[in-house]
């Protein structure tokens, strides 16, 4: 299925396809498959049922790539509402966001005055920002940016690509900084000069990327150390089925990781882990920028369309 991934990753930034997508009377229906709805009450209400069922969440305001300073500042305060409402309701839950809808292509200081202020605000409601991974145009100042923000603050984590080939060198890099690092396979379309372009080497590359935090490293706590977790975000049941024996051979301390998907996909895997008693948590996006992201999910898995076109005449 490479090709058909091609297709939708291409199709995901094509505005043209965007614009027909978007009016198709029936896009919305579909979408909310993976997404939880347009506004932050649906996504409130959304993530209450995951914590009623004993899951944590993450909560993305779907949008990217924004071209004006005035976009990232009403992303920003979006930002503040949906800790207002982690707050108010106490939901067992934290903020994740992309750096290009923060204003990072615009100006890297941008980005950081945005989610500075965000991470800010989030230290006072006692949770924590998710610095998101995007394509790797992004990558290195995605990690300058992050690291800004954790000479600042201890409550920022961001993500690790295990597709791309420098992944090893910022995962060891993240690892003794004491980082909270998100590991991915990686949702983009990348070229094989940055990375692997075979789906084997990505998921043999994401073993031994998840390796580097999952060894159990002595008793001795540090300042440093206090911070490091790993979480585990894939569907794939043959790498869950792995870390779970890694973390029992290798005690693990359970504060040290946590897995997590994706709000609507594989919810069975997600009861059923976090009935064995692993942390799990349930990443939850809603907003009206749902097109790419939606996009990006159809090319994970091409036979999505035929079951989305299927339920449409149930
Ligand atoms: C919590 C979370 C946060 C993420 N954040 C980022 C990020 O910041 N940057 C980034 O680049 N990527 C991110 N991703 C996406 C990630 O990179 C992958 O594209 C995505 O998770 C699919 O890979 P997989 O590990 O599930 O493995 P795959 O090998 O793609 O899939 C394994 C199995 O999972 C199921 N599955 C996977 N995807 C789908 C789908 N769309 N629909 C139905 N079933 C599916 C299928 O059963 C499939 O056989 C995130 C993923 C998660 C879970």
């Amino acid at each position: 299925m490479p090709l058909l991934r091609d297709a939708f990753l291409a199709l995901s930034t094509n505005p043209a396809a965007r614009k027909f997508v978007v009016a198709f009377p029936l896009s919305r229906k579909v979408t909310r498959r993976f997404v939880a709805g347009e506004t932050l009450d649906e996504a409130v209400a959304t993530v209450k049922r995951v914590n009623a069922q004993g899951m944590l969440a993450t909560l993305d305001f779907l949008g990217e790539a924004v071209t004006s300073a005035e976009e990232s500042r009403v992303a920003r305060d979006e930002y503040f509402r949906i800790l207002d409402a982690i707050e108010k309701n106490q939901l067992n839950a934290y903020p994740s966001l992309k750096p290009t809808q923060m204003g990072l292509v615009i100006d890297p200081a941008l980005a950081l005055e945005n989610i500075s202020a965000i991470t800010a605000r989030a230290r006072a409601v006692g949770t924590l920002v998710r610095v998101e991974m995007e394509d790797s145009p992004h990558t290195d100042a995605t990690l300058a940016l992050f690291k800004r923000l954790r000479a600042e603050f201890s409550n920022v984590g961001t993500v690790i690509q295990s597709c791309l080939y420098r992944s090893e060198a910022d995962m060891q890099d993240l690892y003794n900084m004491g980082a909270m690092v998100r590991l991915v396979k990686g949702a983009y379309k990348e070229p094989p000069t940055v990375a692997f372009p075979e789906k084997k080497d990505v998921d043999a590359n994401y073993l031994k990327l998840a390796e580097i935090f999952l060894r159990a490293n002595g008793n001795q706590e540090t300042e440093t150390t206090r911070m490091r977790q790993l979480a585990l975000a894939t569907h794939d049941k043959k790498i869950v089925d792995w870390a779970k024996q890694f973390i029992r051979e290798h005690n693990t301390p359970r504060e040290r990781y946590e897995f997590q998907m994706l709000y609507g996909i594989r919810s069975d895997l997600q009861s059923q882990l976090h009935a064995e008693g692993y942390p799990m948590r349930v990443y939850v996006p809603y907003g009206s920028h749902w097109y790419p992201y939606f996009m990006r999910r159809l090319a994970e898995r091409p036979a999505n369309v035929f079951f989305l076109i299927s339920n449409l005449f149930k």
